[in-house]
């Protein structure tokens, strides 16, 4: 498998623990807000192969606790993905995976395998806008499927989604809490313009910080934790 980036290092993208992070290529989704559009065409170059990460990685081994695998959409590369993930785990790494929820059988696979430790699911809007939300056909039913199995999982896991203030209204995050109800974990993640896929994004903002506290507040008739990030 190749993969579009690597960070030898990180401290804040998997919970407490130190891990590195590999980006894979490629996206099925094209939110218009996504900060990371150098990596979402499946045409972008290569930057990194699969045997030079696990190569690392068997120098890590009680250096690092575990490796974050985001995207792009990780899921997209199926089988290769989960392979991938199987040599990462005979190395005795934890995995946290970043996902759009678009692939639940792979989701599903990796829970059933025990080569997931950590998933991380994108809540892009509710159900109704998600096509307008991403800039691509979605199939609903896919996304309710990963929202369950994750839930069901037994493993850690979080939902977040990211607000561009003119592209979700508080109604709109109150029904995504409705959707998710009885989840364990889930962030409210203010939009940050650094580098978009659509370069109008720039200039968009999110909300207050007074406005963020009032959404907490939604989202916590719905789940046992929210928080803001
Ligand atoms: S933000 Fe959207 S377009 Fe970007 S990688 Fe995530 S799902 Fe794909």
């Amino acid at each position: 498998m190749q993969f579009g980036g690597f960070e030898k290092f990180t401290l804040i993208d998997y919970s407490t623990k130190v891990a590195c992070m590999v980006y894979t290529i490629g996206c099925n989704f094209r939110c218009p807000y996504c900060h990371n559009p150098e990596l979402v065409d499946e045409t972008v170059e290569a930057r990194i192969d699969e045997k030079e990460i696990l190569d690392f990685l068997k120098g890590r081994i009680g250096m690092l606790d575990g490796i974050v695998i985001t995207g792009g959409e990780p899921t997209m590369h199926g089988d290769d993905l989960l392979s991938f993930m199987r040599e990462v785990k005979k190395l005795g790494f934890l995995v946290k995976l970043d996902s759009n929820g678009t692939n639940p059988v792979v989701l599903r696979q990796a829970i059933d395998e025990k080569i997931v430790d950590y998933i991380a699911m994108d809540i892009k809007s509710p159900f109704s806008k998600y096509t307008e939300t991403v800039g691509r056909a979605v199939n609903v039913n896919n996304i309710k499927k990963s929202i369950e199995i994750i839930k069901e999982s037994g493993i850690p896991y979080e939902f977040r989604t990211t607000i561009v203030k003119s592209m979700l209204s508080f109604l709109d995050i109150e029904e995504i809490g409705k959707e998710i109800k009885g989840a364990n974990n889930y962030y409210l993640q203010k939009f940050i313009p650094t580098k978009t896929v659509n370069p109008q994004f720039l200039k968009k903002v999110t909300y207050s910080d007074e406005e963020f506290a009032s959404l907490k507040n939604i989202m916590e008739k719905y789940v046992s934790f929210c928080d803001i990030r």
